[in-house]
C-alpha cells in the first residue's frame, strides 16, 4: 500500500495530455498505489497525471451512493459520444476547497481497456459519467477551472493562486 502526494494546481503534469498506457504488465501495483491515495484524499475519481504518471489511465469508485457497486479502473478512455446536459458542483483533489457549478453531458458513450487490455465500449450516465468526464478532463490536460467563466474564477483568485504557489515551491524542492 502506498499512498502518494497528489499533485496540484500549479503542476505542469496537469497541463499535460497523457500518452496511452502501452506496458500493462506495470499496473497492478500502479493501480493498487491509485486507489490507496484516492480513498485517503476521500476523492471519488483519480486520474494517473495526479499522481504525476504521464498515463492515460483513472480509477473512480461511487460505491457510496446507490448508483454503482462496483471500483472501476478505465485505461486508454475516450469518450466516444456525449448527450444531454445537467448541472452540478464539483470538486477536484487537485483544486482544494474549489467547488465550481457547471455543466456537463448526462449520459456518454465510452471506450476503454481494462488492466488485461481488453477493449470495451458501454454507455454510462449519472453521476459515473460525471466522473468519467472529469477523469478524462484531467487525462486530456484540463480542470475544472476551465468550465466556469474568468468571473468566476477571479472570484476565487487569491485561493487558486495559493493552492499554485504551494505546489510550485514544492516542485522546486525537488
Ligand atoms: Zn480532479
Amino acid at each position: 500500500m502506498a499512498v502518494l502526494p497528489v499533485t496540484k494546481l500549479g503542476n505542469p503534469i496537469l497541463r499535460k495530455k497523457c500518452n496511452p498506457v502501452m506496458d500493462f504488465s506495470i499496473l497492478p501495483q500502479i493501480v493498487e498505489d491509485m486507489f490507496d491515495t484516492m480513498y485517503e484524499a476521500e476523492g471519488i475519481g483519480l486520474a494517473g497525471n495526479q499522481i504525476g504518471l504521464d498515463m492515460a489511465l483513472c480509477v473512480i469508485d461511487i460505491t457510496h451512493t446507490e448508483e454503482d457497486g462496483v471500483p472501476h479502473v478505465f485505461i486508454n478512455g475516450e469518450i466516444l459520444e456525449r448527450t444531454g446536459e445537467y448541472l452540478m458542483e464539483e470538486g477536484c483533489l487537485s483544486i482544494p476547497d474549489v467547488r465550481f457549478e457547471f455543466n456537463r453531458a448526462e449520459r456518454v458513450r465510452f471506450r476503454y481497456q481494462d488492466m488485461e487490455g481488453n477493449t470495451y465500449e458501454d454507455e454510462f450516465d449519472g453521476l459515473l459519467a460525471r466522473v468519467i468526464q472529469h477523469e478524462m478532463d484531467h487525462l486530456n490536460g484540463n480542470l475544472i477551472i476551465d468550465h466556469v467563466s474568468k468571473l468566476v474564477r477571479m472570484q476565487h483568485r487569491k485561493q487558486l493562486r495559493e493552492i499554485e504557489k504551494t505546489e510550485k515551491s514544492l516542485l522546486a524542492v525537488k
